[in-house]
């Protein structure tokens, strides 16, 4: 590359143009434009029409036929029931990429579900992100202000939509306030969390635990974060799909040209990170890693995100990472569009060395679509993410900057444990 860090960014405004199947107008937040634009990018600035979903018989080759006969012999008790699922954004992050897949295919076992997202101004995104940060951990000052703007769009939210489904599934704490929506004797109400709630703000979490207690019951994504409820609480893995954009296999050419459209060289080592811009995916933390790990071996870092329409703190935080990254020109900063699965598969296939160096982290999808592309791994030892795997047999938990950083140069120069880390996530 001959050229400082790459920025490739969506259209101008870096705002989806449109919705998901089956999602409803996302909410408002906007994005800043992007600061500069060094390489026009070749991804379309509008949402492509995206393929038709598989169909259930498509899986068979992956989870075989006893497991599929079985997914069909439960859904018989359900069949004909009907779902609503609620979240805050219907393009960027884990929960809009596992609503995304999974509708199509409780549609298709006749358990029939739609999506609604909620709908907000910026105050309602910047105290709900707030809550976010706090939620796992962070310092917040909850005042009486927040918690009304909270209420007050759920309310305007409660008012606009229709709940006449058996089921509600309410992801998250944004929508949470739908539960007043609730009458005597009609439906079940779950929240379903996706966040690591093993130490949250008092505060915050005392405002949102009545609400969460009226449901009639709550599911985590880790045994670690269920909290003393007077509702059951149940545990759900999150999961990918082998099948989707984001994780086919693709040709080694479509590879290559997505490598060469952002200037990454492939003939020398390749170490990414995919996550939105966000500060608890310690964006900055990984180009410090790299820059330590430079000192001993060549290497190139890619940061690849986005934004999601319910996280106002993207574009701050894209620009503290171009801070960071300063001159580098083996650093490249790809401020993706939320329809770049195609182009993130590609980017983490090419990748040597795949890092998801989280402070905090709810699940953490993307190390899943790492191991599942067999991709050597190292991964802040947060949240959801140990629940996958075996320390230095999987992949590597590092904790700071320089376990992240050791662990690079390692990798790098012993073949054979690339190797073996590659072969062991293939197969977990
Ligand atoms: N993702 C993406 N584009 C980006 C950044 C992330 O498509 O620019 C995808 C990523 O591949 C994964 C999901 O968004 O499927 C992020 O889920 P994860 O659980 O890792 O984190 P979250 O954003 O929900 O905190």
């Amino acid at each position: 590359m001959d050229e400082k860090n790459t920025i490739v960014t969506p259209a101008e405004s870096g705002q989806p143009a449109g919705n998901p199947p089956g999602a409803s107008q996302p909410a408002g937040a906007s994005q800043a434009p992007p600061r500069e634009r060094r390489r026009k990018p070749r991804i379309s600035e509008t949402p492509p029409v995206p393929p038709p979903p598989p169909s259930l018989a498509d899986y068979e080759p992956i989870i075989g036929k006893p497991q599929l006969d079985e997914l069909h012999f439960l859904a018989r008790s359900v069949r004909g029931k009907t779902v609503k699922m609620v979240n805050s954004t219907s393009m960027g992050g884990g929960v809009a990429e596992m609503l995304n897949r999974l509708i199509p295919l409780l549609n298709e076992l006749e358990v029939l579900t739609k999506w609604d997202v909620i709908t907000g101004g910026n105050d309602f995104f910047e105290v709900t992100k707030g809550f976010h940060n706090a939620l796992h951990g962070g310092e917040y000052v909850l005042t009486k202000e927040a918690k009304e703007i909270f209420m007050m769009y759920n309310e305007q939210n409660r008012q606009r939509m229709q709940f006449v489904e058996d089921l509600f599934v309410i992801h998250d704490p944004q929508p949470a306030g739908l539960i007043r929506a609730r009458e005597r004797n009609r439906g079940r109400w779950i929240w379903r969390c996706h966040i690591d709630l093993s130490n949250p703000h008092p505060d915050v979490w005392g405002f949102l635990r009545p609400m969460i207690e009226e449901y009639d019951a709550a599911i985590f994504s880790s045994p670690q974060f269920a909290r003393q409820l007077a509702i059951p609480q149940y545990l759900f893995y999150p999961c990918i799909d082998p099948l989707s954009e984001k994780n086919k296999e693709l040709d080694e050419a479509y590879i290559q040209k997505v490598c060469d459209d952002f200037g990454i060289d492939r003939s020398r080592p390749i170490v990414t990170q995919i996550s939105r811009f966000d500060r608890l995916k310690d964006p900055v933390g990984v180009i410090q890693a790299y820059q330590l790990a430079k000192k001993y071996v060549d290497c190139q870092l890619v940061l690849a995100g986005g934004g999601a329409s319910d996280d106002p703190e993207g574009a701050v935080v894209l620009q503290e990472v171009m801070d960071a990254a300063g001159d580098d020109p083996d650093v490249v900063i790809l401020n993706l569009p939320p329809w770049s699965a195609l182009e993130i598969n590609a980017l983490q296939r090419a990748s040597t060395i795949v890092v998801q160096k989280s402070l905090k982290e709810g699940f953490g999808l993307t190390v899943t679509e790492a191991l599942w592309k067999g991709k050597p791994t190292i991964a802040g030892a947060v949240g959801g993410i140990p629940t996958r795997w075996t320390h230095n047999l999987t992949g590597w938990l590092a904790h700071p900057v320089r376990g992240c950083a050791y662990q690079i140069p390692y990798l790098l120069t012993h073949p054979n444990s690339l190797k073996s880390w590659a072969r062991t996530a293939a197969s977990t």
